[in-house]
This record gives structure tokens, sequence and C-alpha cells, in this order.
């Protein structure tokens, strides 16, 4: 049985991969059917005093997909393009990539239609805390718990958890992963997404024999994901010819120096004006390129981290790269799935690639209740055991099956999202 889904949006897109897995797995009826609905979306209003004294309304969404496996557990975005759709979507990704790492989580998102790049840092902070006060029945320690996904950060996560903490008028630290390490995040976090990337691309790569530095690599969308991975492929050495913002990209051949564009974005915010400003321009020749070019470079591996939808039916057909690695949620779409297929592209799913963040978000957790904090090199140690084992695990299911490497990794989630739902009881037990 396929699931259903009649609307036409980024969730029905998704579902579509979830179908293709469901014809590799024994999966029951009952099952299937609790997880063609999100258990519970919410939809808020979150009003907000501006500093210039006028009142503005946001919109902002909490939306728990499944629960069986454990509390619910998902970032929170701020963007402009924000919908309960996208998160939605987005928490029905969590709830996948939760039980592919086998945490003990079911999935959920959140996020506010806004740009907080409009915000001072007082809106933001009376944003944050709003968003906070609105949902705050919908969320807990054993419920629902927060991290930062696009456009949110270590500081406002913070703010999340002391707001929900004053609701509870006791300390609920374990409410909000990704939080400041001075209350009680973990050693890691920051770091997390990227090392677990990096984790699976390095074993992954070393299966078709692509070692540093003959391989090349372009990465799209340079934040707290791109930047860091970018990071640490340069100092293993990988080639990074070509990076991105928003704003547009660079592109050197010959390899970019990764520390110093990290530096003058830092500076500048802006990858373009990284470009014709001092040192970076005279160390490396380099163009200037749009994201579209970016994504059709004659690279390697092509890794997108930036959001949604950057490879589609439109322009699939002009990705070069073999090897593509998901740091964004959902950065092909199933149509382009199969364009890329067609060309014999390796595309490593998101729900894997990017499942380091929520993996040390389960630690910084775990820490929380514990009272127990771990080192760097613990958490460090653990977070690429776990990334290399279930990568290694949907590489088999992929070989074994002959399938592609996304619905391998459904079909691994869904054995173990299957076998939790099944065990309440399906038709075919209460039948007798
Ligand atoms: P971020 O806000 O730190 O960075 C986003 C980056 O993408 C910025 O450099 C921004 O300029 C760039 N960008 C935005 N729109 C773009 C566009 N149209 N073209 C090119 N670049 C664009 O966000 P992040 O935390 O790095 O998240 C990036 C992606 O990784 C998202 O899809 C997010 O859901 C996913 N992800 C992040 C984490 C995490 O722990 N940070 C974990 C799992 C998944």
């Amino acid at each position: 049985m396929a699931i259903q889904n009649t609307q036409a949006s980024l969730l029905a897109d998704a579902s579509k991969r979830l179908a293709k897995a469901l014809k590799h797995v024994n999966i029951s009826e009952d099952a299937i059917a609790l997880l063609q609905h999100p258990k519970t979306s919410l939809s808020v209003s979150i009003p907000v005093r501006m500093d210039d004294g006028s009142l503005k309304v946001f919109s902002g969404y909490r939306v728990r997909y499944d629960d069986t496996r454990g509390a619910g557990k998902g970032g929170v975005r701020y963007h402009p393009g924000v919908s309960l759709d996208e998160v939605q979507s987005l928490a029905f990704w969590m709830t996948f990539k939760c039980a592919l790492l086998d945490l003990p989580f079911g999935g959920a998102k959140g996020g506010i239609t806004v740009n907080p790049k409009e915000l001072s840092k007082a809106e933001l902070e009376r944003l944050s805390r709003g968003y906070i006060d609105a949902i705050a029945d919908a969320i807990g320690i054993d419920v629902d718990i927060l991290a930062p996904d696009v456009y949110t950060n270590a500081v406002i996560m913070g703010w999340m958890m002391d707001r929900y903490s004053t609701i509870q008028r006791k300390l609920c630290r374990g409410v909000v992963t990704g939080k400041p390490l001075a209350l009680g995040g973990s050693k890691g976090r920051d770091t997390a997404t990227a090392m677990g990337a990096f984790t699976v691309i390095k074993a992954m790569l070393s299966k078709f024999e692509l070692v540093p530095p003959e391989t090349t690599v372009a990465v799209q969308g340079f934040g707290n994901a791109g930047s860091t991975l970018a990071g640490f492929l340069a100092d293993a050495g990988y080639k990074i010819v070509a990076v991105s913002d928003s704003k547009g990209g660079i592109y050197a051949p010959g390899g970019l120096d990764i520390a110093s564009v990290t530096e003058h974005k830092n500076q500048s915010r802006e990858m373009k004006a990284v470009y014709c400003q001092d040192t970076v321009c005279s160390i490396v020749e380099h163009e200037t390129i749009t994201n579209e070019e970016l994504l059709a470079l004659d690279v390697d591996v092509l890794i997108p981290a930036a959001l949604e939808n950057q490879v589609t039916q439109a322009n699939a057909k002009d990705v070069k790269a073999k090897y593509i690695f998901e740091v964004a949620n959902g950065p092909i779409s199933s149509d382009a799935d199969e364009i890329l297929a067609e060309r014999g592209a390796y595309v490593f799913p998101d729900i894997l690639v990017n499942a380091g963040g929520v993996t040390v978000s389960y630690f910084e957790w775990v820490q929380n209740r514990s009272g127990w904090y771990w080192t760097l090199d613990e958490v460090n140690q653990r977070l690429k055991e776990k990334m290399k084992s279930e990568a290694e695990r949907v590489w088999q299911i992929g070989k074994d099956l002959s399938i592609d490497l996304r619905t391998a990794a459904y079909v691994q989630a869904l054995k173990r999202l299957g076998t939790a739902l099944d065990a309440k009881g399906n038709r075919d037990y209460f039948k007798g």
C-alpha cells in the first residue's frame, strides 16, 4: 500500500520517497496508516512589540509528526518561506532520521515565518520568547524537544530554554538542545552536523577509492553546517573548489583556502564580499558564480547545505557531480532523484548525512537529564561510531536489495518505525 497524500506540496513529495521504500519492507497496514498523518500540527500567532513601539504579529508552527519511538525532536527555523507544509515535511524527515539513527526520539519541527535579519537583537529575543509562550503546552522534556535550524542559533536556544523554565517554575534544560555550553549545551554540538557528514562522506568515498587531494568538492550554503564541513574536508585534504551563500558563490578550480574564506565571511557576512577583499583575492585565483552555476559544476562531490528543493526536475540534468551528499534537508526533489539516478549519480540522503546534529542533540539531552557532562573526545567518538555504523548499514541494504541509497535509508528507518508502531498491536493481533 502506498502512502496517499493529495496535497501538491513538499510533504506530498516527501511521501513519494516513503511509498518507494514501502515496496521493499514488510510493514503493517496500520503502521502505514499512522505514518500518513502528523500527530499534532500547531499554528500560532506571536505578537511582538517592535523597537519603534509598533506591534507585529508573526506566524509560528510546531509539528510533532510521530512520537512512537520517543519524544518529538526537531529544530526551529526562522525564515520568510516557513509554512505549515514545510514544517510538516521537516517533522516527517525528522521522524525517519531519528529512527534511522536508532535514537529514542520521534520526529518534530518548528518554525516562524520571519526574516530574522530585519529584526534587532531585542526584537529577536521577544519573538523567540513569544514563540515559547505560544507553544509551551505542546513541548517538554518528555514531549517534544527543540533545537536550532536555519537562522536560529545557540543564543536563541538559550532564550527558549530560559522562557520554558520560567513558565514551568523550574529549570528544564533538556527541553531544548543546541544551547550555549554555559546553559547546559553539549561540547561538539556546534560542529556535530558537519562532523557527522564528514564521517559519512569519508567512509563512503573510500568505497569508490576517491581520496584527497584529487577529489574535488563544491559546497552550496556556507552556514553552520556547510562552512564547518568545508573546513573539515579542507583540513583532510579534499579540494574544495566552490562555496556559496544566499547571495552567490565563489569558484577556484585550483582549490579555495577555506580557513581564509571563513574568516572573511565572518567579517563581511557575505560570501561575494569575501572576494575582492584583501587576502583571499590575492591568495587564490577565483571567479564569482551563481548558486545555479555551482550546482552544475564539473566536480566529483556536490554538497547542498542550504535549503530544500535546490535540485529539481528543472536543473537535475545539469548536475555533473557523481557523488551528492545532502547536508541540507530535502535539497533534491523526488523527480530530480530519478534524473540523477539515470545519470548514475549516487545520492547520499539527508536523513543519513545530516543526522550528526540530532545525534549530538540526543547526547545533550542525555547529559542534561543525568547531570553528567562528557568531554569533546567522548562526544565525537560516540558520534563517529554511530554515523559510521548506520552509514555502513544503509550501504549494505542498498547493495542487498539493489536499491538507491535514499530508499535504503527509508527501508531501515521504516523497519524500526514499523516494529515500534506494531508493538502496540496491529489488526492481525486484534483479529486474533
Ligand atoms: P544556517 O542558517 O547556518 O546557514 C544557511 C546557509 O545557507 C547560509 O550560508 C545562507 O546564506 C545559505 N543560503 C540560504 N539560502 C540560500 C540559497 N538560496 N542558495 C545558497 N545558499 C543559501 O543553516 P544551517 O544550520 O547550516 O542549515 C543548513 C541546512 O542544513 C538546512 O537545510 C538545515 O535544515 C540543515 N541541517 C542543519 C543542521 C544543523 O545542526 N545546523 C542539522 C541538520 C540539518
